[in-house]
């Protein structure tokens, strides 16, 4: 288990930048237990910053590596002032904007914060065409965004993204949406599954392009497989477990006997 520093609110919190986060072991059916493995140490220190952004209360993340200080941000779906301003507390260099899917709660603010920080803007190419030909309702948020975004990379099942030291493996996760994606961090112990998975939830299947068969299978094959000590980190509401949503999760979960 790698060692996370989490920003839970930089920009409220000037003294108080890295905070460690406990890492959650649920297998005893409760209380969360810190425990930093002496050779954790060794492992790359990650900055997690999570960033609650929008009218749909969107989680932001911003994931860097502490030593070369380059990071990615995940799912910029708003407010891109107030992801820069994270960006520049925190003093790190984004290389890439990650897309776990192009529902417009995530990518509101891809185009400010792409052309601030040069990042390579990054999406499964099954989403792609999705966001370069936004629904009309997307206008309603945004007029500037109805003509759509261009990736500048396309994501494909099993890539591993790098930043700095860290790596991320990119898990096809659909369901929600045709091209949806998590990002697996094995060394680190955390998943980031945008719309996938919640706390006690799973996503909408009621878009088009949406297949809940498909997310049923997705959580149950690919990120149930992920060890339960897992940290998910979704697309809206608090973090999680996978053993926790594993064990107890109204609409997906598959209790043991
Ligand atoms: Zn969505
Ligand atoms: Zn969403």
């Amino acid at each position: 288990m790698g060692q996370v520093s989490s920003v839970s609110d930089c920009l409220d919190s000037s003294t108080a930048r890295f905070q460690q986060v406990s890492l959650e072991k649920d297998t005893t059916g409760g209380n969360g237990v810190t425990s930093v493995e002496p050779w954790a140490q060794e492992m790359p220190k990650v900055i997690l910053c999570t960033l609650v952004v929008g009218a749909l209360q969107t989680n932001c993340y911003l994931v860097g590596c502490e030593r070369t200080r380059q990071a990615m941000i995940i799912d910029p779906g708003a407010d891109p002032e107030k992801i820069m301003d994270a960006v520049n507390r925190l003093g790190v260099e984004v290389r890439q904007i990650v897309l776990t899917h192009s529902h417009f709660d995530h990518v509101l603010a891809v185009e400010p914060v792409r052309s601030m920080t040069g990042a390579v803007v990054a999406i499964h190419e099954r989403e792609a065409e999705h966001l370069t030909h936004p629904p009309t309702l997307f206008r309603f948020f945004d007029p500037d965004i109805s003509r759509g975004l261009a990736a500048d990379q396309f994501l494909h099942d099993q890539d591993v993204l790098s930043v700095g030291d860290l790596k991320a493996r990119v898990i096809h996760t659909p369901g929600h949406s045709p091209g949806g994606v998590s990002l697996y961090m094995a060394s680190e112990g955390v998943v980031f599954c945008g719309d996938s998975l919640f706390r006690d939830g799973m996503g909408r299947t009621d878009f088009p392009g949406s297949s809940r068969h498909l997310l049923v299978r997705s959580i149950r094959m690919r990120l149930f497989a992920l060890p339960d000590e897992t940290i998910v980190y979704p697309g809206h509401g608090p973090h999680t477990t996978i053993g926790r949503e594993r064990r107890h999760n109204p609409w997906v979960g598959t209790p043991e006997e």
